[in-house]
């Protein structure tokens, strides 16, 4: 009897298995290998997955097996180790194999074309020679111990202010990786990818660059993922994507600011690239660096516990010191729209000197409500529970969740008195304020309205290094990554939202902004102070903050969350359900509460609770918090809650979500 064999394939489907299929017709199955794509009809549409292996048995009956139509590569398009990583990662967050392996190729890949390699006829740039830096110590130390650990798995955390050098050691490391022959693979946080971060490391290296940035067209985006798998692109710089990149002979992982939020993605397969990188390097057997002014609890904690090295930058590089704080107390003085006078005096002082003052307020738009002054009605938004932003320029009201926009209305929808105001202040409003009081002094303005075209975020910071004295004033843009060695006053206009907040990192993320805002000011010869206005100068969190740095309140977070049994001394899983009746939401999550009592004595569970949000796009949003003190135990519960959940009921109802390790709860 002939023996039968069949292709069993990941296919881009929410479905979590794997499908069967009978192998093209004069197919050699000798050839095929896993991490081939196949093209397989599937329901009315045809599909691209990904070979797993070929089997000789299939629990599928044989007049249901469909027959594939195409095998399209003559080689794995999915390498070994990017492959492991799928698995890992689709087994640790739950999440569809097919797609994750799909999402982890480009585009074009992703379609079904060819994976043809053209090499590039270009060559490297020839090295510029900037003057040679001389490392001081603990730079020197650093990037010995990186070098140390070529060729075996080691998680370092660089933990250096800003403005100590981490960059110049990440360079100085890559330089000993790149002269051995290796690949280098940096990852950076979605606001930092700018020409000028390439541009630093391509001005040190004259080698291929592949820069995974947004606007590469899709074509570009496949020739940079072929020059990293054939081993042309030496370094590889992108975003949380990019940790899926497959390398001819990767040598070392960078994270530059590890802490950052962008690192996690926040929709459909939720993934933490700095996590990620850390698997990889642990299979490939290599050094990964996270670096960062302002570490995430995490990654504190395991370098407390010794799983990382600890490798700190305690002072800033050459003649640069660090800013001082000075905490202004907004709760007794009237002020008027957002500015004190202790901080409009600074800002006078500043530009006086023909310095730059930079401005941080975290509230796009013109104001963040519109309301009737007779009757106090509010316009809030019919999708969500949430209030209608008022934007100036071009005037209309706006929802920052799920971008419905409306005309201003002129009268109020409940006591249709014409007497509709914007209240509060957003930073369109505050560039009117200075515009009115800083007439002569050019004001640059940094968010997502004002950076929504193509090129505009690149001309705003051409435009900030070209003028000596400005405003710069910006949101969390503005705060990140970004060297403006003009600035010599930071001021934050609101410190509050992040101590009072439900979610309990809220103020370990203040406290990072708070740092990194400040790294911003004085960076050059010229000195920096930092205005955080508060209504709450006496708060434990803030004193410790601006009084002894990151080091100290991070520790008193850490001990906080210990206390309390929060992450990271327990583990986290969110079931997010979405439904446009608010008890399906509630059932179906009620019914995994149920679902969980045989797990009663290793886990706790929380909810069904509102979401942060709870009215979104005309969804009812709500959460399950699933806590327990061993991985594991969270592993095991998923791992068998998981396949019963579409059965469930109230199931169809439901758009539904598995967070593992949520940012946000
Ligand atoms: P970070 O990445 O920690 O914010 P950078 O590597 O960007 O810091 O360094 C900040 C500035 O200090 C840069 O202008 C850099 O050229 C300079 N720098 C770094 N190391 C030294 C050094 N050892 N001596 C003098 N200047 C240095
Ligand atoms: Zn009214
Ligand atoms: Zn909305």
């Amino acid at each position: 009897m002939l023996k039968q064999t069949f292709l069993r394939l990941a296919l881009p489907t929410p479905l979590r298995r794997l499908f069967d299929y009978l192998p093209p017709q004069l197919l050699d199955v000798k050839a095929l290998l896993p991490g081939m794509r196949v093209r397989v009809p599937f329901q009315s549409r045809t599909l691209v997955g990904v070979l797993m292996e070929v089997v000789s048995e299939t629990s599928i009956p044989y007049e249901k097996l469909k027959t594939a139509l195409e095998v399209l590569d003559e080689r794995p398009v999915v390498m070994p180790d990017v492959f492991q990583l799928c698995q890992w990662a689709a087994a640790y967050y739950h999440y569809s194999l097919g797609e994750v392996l799909a999402g982890a190729l480009p585009t074009l890949l992703r379609k079904g074309a060819a994976a043809t390699f053209k090499p590039s006829v270009e060559t490297p740039p020839v090295l510029s020679e900037e003057p040679v830096l001389c490392m001081n110590t603990p730079q020197q130390q650093a990037v010995a111990a990186i070098c140390e650990s070529q060729g075996h798995y080691q998680t370092f955390l660089l933990d250096g202010v800003t403005g100590s050098g981490k960059t110049e050691v990440y360079l100085r490391a890559m330089a000993a990786f790149l002269q051995a022959g290796q690949q280098v693979l940096v990852l950076v946080p979605e606001i930092s990818l700018t020409p000028q971060t390439i541009a630093r490391f391509q001005s040190r290296f004259p080698v291929v660059i592949a820069a995974l940035h947004s606007s590469l067209t899709e074509k570009q985006r496949l020739q940079a993922w072929l020059k990293a798998r054939e081993g042309e692109a030496k370094i590889v710089i992108g975003t949380r994507s990019a940790i899926f990149t497959p390398f001819a002979n990767l040598g070392l992982i960078i994270v530059d600011e590890e802490h950052d939020g962008s690192f996690k993605q926040q929709d459909r397969f939720r993934y933490h690239a700095r996590d990620l990188a850390i698997m990889r390097a642990n299979a490939l057997q290599l050094p990964v660096v996270l670096g960062s002014a302002t570490p995430s609890l995490e990654t504190l904690l395991n370098a407390e516990r010794e799983r990382y090295r600890y490798l700190a930058l305690p002072e800033r590089a050459g003649v640069a010191e660090l800013p001082r704080f000075q905490v202004v107390d907004v709760g007794q003085t009237v002020v008027e729209e957002g500015l004190s006078d202790t901080l409009l005096q600074a800002i006078s002082d500043h530009l006086a000197a023909n310095n730059q003052v930079m401005l941080f307020l975290n509230r796009r738009g013109f104001s963040p409500v519109y309301y009737c002054t007779e009757c106090a009605w509010i316009v809030e938004c019919k999708r969500c529970d949430a209030r209608m932003v008022y934007h100036k320029t071009p005037p209309r009201l706006q929802c920052h969740h799920c971008d419905a926009r409306m005309q201003v209305p002129v009268k109020c929808g409940a006591c249709h008195a014409s007497a509709m105001q914007p209240v509060g202040l957003g930073t369109q409003r505050l560039e009117q304020v200075l515009a009115r009081r800083f007439p002569d002094v050019p004001l640059i303005r940094v968010d997502r309205d004002s950076t929504r075209q193509k090129g505009a975020l690149q001309d705003l910071l051409d435009q900030i290094h070209r003028e000596p004295r400005a405003i710069l004033l910006g949101t969390q843009m503005l705060a990140k990554g970004h060297h403006f060695p003009q600035v010599t006053l930071v001021g934050v206009l609101d410190a509050d939202s992040g101590l009072f907040s439900a979610d309990f990192r809220a103020a370990e993320q203040m406290g990072q902004l708070l740092l990194q805002v400040s790294g911003r000011a004085g960076r050059a010869e010229k000195p920096g102070v930092v205005f955080i206005q508060t209504r709450h100068p006496e708060h434990p969190l803030l004193q410790l903050l601006t009084g002894q740095g990151y080091q100290p309140f991070a520790r008193k977070l850490l001990a906080e969350r210990a206390h309390a049994w929060l992450p990271p001394y327990t583990y986290f899983a969110v079931f997010r359900a979405e439904a446009y009746s608010q008890s399906a939401a509630d059932i179906f999550l009620t019914n995994i509460r149920a679902l969980s009592r045989p797990y009663q004595s290793a886990l706790s569970v929380l909810g069904p609770v509102p979401a942060l949000l709870a009215k979104r796009k005309g969804l009812h949003c709500l959460n399950l918090l699933i806590k327990a003190k061993k991985r594991s135990h969270l592993q095991q519960f998923l791992g068998a809650v998981l396949p019963q959940l579409d059965k469930l009921p109230a199931a169809p109802a439901v758009k539904w979500v598995l967070d593992v390790d949520p940012v946000e709860v």
